[in-house]
């Protein structure tokens, strides 16, 4: 292999952060070497995001310039994987940047013939082949995390109307859990103490034997493991049964998190959610109920095809009677393919961002308000590094994935510890140490 090294950038969510992790094993195990930026690696591969045209053109701007950066070693493999390349496939070598290899989520596994195809020709390797039941497992050497994202999951059948990931990563497929729990067994061996369970839709998990809430039960099980964290949930599929798990299993963190995108009624309808508000309200209310202090966080998306004024405030009555701890938010945007993409995007780009600055507004008032009352009170850490902002401080997170800082003094990364809240912002909380935990 010549020593030849690669560099892998990740664009997008925990998905493409679990997928990179395994090109980076294929490519590895094949004889490549792992560089540790993209200066000066012989491949580098932006493993892309589809969900947003905003995330879709930030990977081509980046595939682009990193092209047009290559003339030092007119040598150098530049290559777009993940949603973007099985979306866009070939045309994305119609936009004037030279890029040489273009590959699906399902073709990972095969990355190492595709860069000897490449290395014994002269044209471009374009490889978007599905596999509609492919499922990989993650076996990494070397991890160095404390925290780490297992896939439970691949692809959707849920055909949302507004999303593209049904169609970029194919029909819904479930890790047997046996593969689930070897990995896990395995990261824990390597020093991880948290492990999240990911998947497009991970309430649906099924494979032949267990469903979500055994899948917990089983992984709850595995020794040496502090925590287990998972998403994304879709509130047709969470079941008060699993919801009366996560309240009892003790490595279950009490944090859902439970996309609403809208609380109008049509609106729910014409996105194919399959929930009312009503539904979704009640929901929210039984996890507030049987799993104490639990923390929610949601997505919101307005300006939706056809939205109006009325919609807009049955999504903000909904925020606020749930009173959400975190939420990402945006403004809708056409994905061509989709069923969405079909209607008028009738409400002006002045009025979405009207209303996103409104959504905002609202749930940094929630936060604020629930953040009031913390100082003085107790919480769990997990500590994960060290702040690169203020030295000697750590950074971890609280069961309900509060980000937390800490003095270092007599803390370990790794480590669980019992801390005292002493000062709040709306993103960060500053906490002293009570005590280590026993057994962290
Ligand atoms: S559940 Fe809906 S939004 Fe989530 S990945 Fe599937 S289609 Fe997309």
């Amino acid at each position: 292999m010549d020593d030849k090294t690669f560099f892998i950038e990740t664009l997008g969510c925990q998905m493409n952060i679990y997928d990179s992790a395994f090109v980076a094993e294929v490519l590895t195990g094949a004889g490549y070497k792992q560089a540790a930026d993209a200066a000066g690696a012989d491949i580098i591969l932006i493993n892309t995001c589809s969900v947003r045209e905003r995330a879709e053109r930030k990977a081509l701007t980046r595939a682009y310039e990193l092209a047009s950066r290559r003339s030092g070693d007119p040598d150098t493999v530049i290559g777009i994987i993940g949603c973007m390349a099985q979306r866009l496939g070939k045309s994305l070598l119609d936009h004037g940047g030279r890029i040489d290899l273009v590959a699906g989520p399902d073709t990972y596994p095969r990355l190492p013939a595709l860069l000897e195809t490449l290395r014994a020709g002269r044209d471009p390797v374009i490889d978007i082949a599905r596999d509609p039941g492919g499922m990989y497992g993650l076996r990494p050497g070397g991890h160095d995390r404390v925290t780490a994202f297992v896939t439970i999951m691949r692809g959707c059948n849920n055909f949302c109307s507004y999303c593209v990931v049904p169609y970029v990563r194919g029909p819904e497929r479930s890790k047997p859990h046996r593969e689930v729990l070897d990995e896990v067994g395995h990261l824990v061996d390597l020093g991880v103490k948290e492990v999240t369970l990911i998947g497009q839709n991970v309430n649906s998990y099924d494979d032949g034997e267990l469903d979500f809430g055994d899948l917990l039960e089983s992984v709850n099980e595995v020794p040496g493991l502090r925590r287990i964290r998972f998403t994304t949930s879709h509130p047709k599929d969470l079941t008060h049964t699993v919801i009366e798990k996560i309240g009892s299993l003790p490595k279950v963190c009490e944090h859902i998190h439970l996309p609403l995108q809208s609380g109008s009624d049509r609106m729910l309808d014409l996105m194919n959610r399959g929930y009312t508000s009503g539904a979704y309200r009640d929901l929210a209310a039984f996890a507030r109920t049987a799993i104490p202090g639990v923390a929610l966080s949601t997505d919101i998306l307005v300006g939706f095809p056809s939205e109006e004024a009325r919609d807009h405030k049955n999504t903000l009555e909904v925020m606020e009677e749930v009173g959400f701890e975190s939420a990402f938010m945006f403004c809708y945007s056409a994905r061509s393919g989709t069923a969405a993409a079909d209607l008028p995007d009738d409400v002006p780009e002045e009025e979405k961002v009207r209303r996103l600055k409104q959504v905002i507004a609202l749930q940094n008032s929630l936060i604020d308000r629930k953040k009031r009352c913390m100082p003085g009170t107790t919480v769990e850490i997990l500590v994960e590094r060290e702040s690169q902002k203020e030295p000697g401080f750590l950074i971890g997170r609280t069961r309900k994935n509060w980000l937390a800082k800490l003095p270092q003094k007599g803390v370990r990364r790794g480590e669980v510890v019992t801390a005292r809240i002493t000062g709040v912002s709306r993103w960060m909380i500053t906490c002293e140490t009570v005590e280590n935990q026993i057994g962290a």
